[in-house]
């Protein structure tokens, strides 16, 4: 069984740099230039970076499992 990784991708078009995704993860998330840039774009599973993507006001955040492209957050 392979190990379930996730890609984290920060929508610069839409990302207002509120850094609220920066202030719920830190070790995931900073901010350049005034936006948010993801720390690693592979991450393991970590549901704190699933709260970031829903609390984003512009909803900028994209968390998709690695393999099969699935949305995980924010939810639709
Ligand atoms: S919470 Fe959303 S809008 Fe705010 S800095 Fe993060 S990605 Fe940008």
């Amino acid at each position: 069984m392979t190990e379930e990784r996730w890609r984290i991708t920060v929508d610069a078009g839409l990302c207002i740099g509120s850094a609220v995704c920066v202030g719920t993860v830190p070790s995931h998330f900073a901010l350049k230039d005034s936006h948010s840039v993801p720390v690693h774009e592979v991450v393991e599973p970590n549901e704190d970076v699933l709260a970031a993507a829903e609390s984003c006001p512009m909803e900028a955040i994209r968390v998709l499992r690695v393999g099969t492209d699935e949305v995980l957050a924010p939810e639709l």
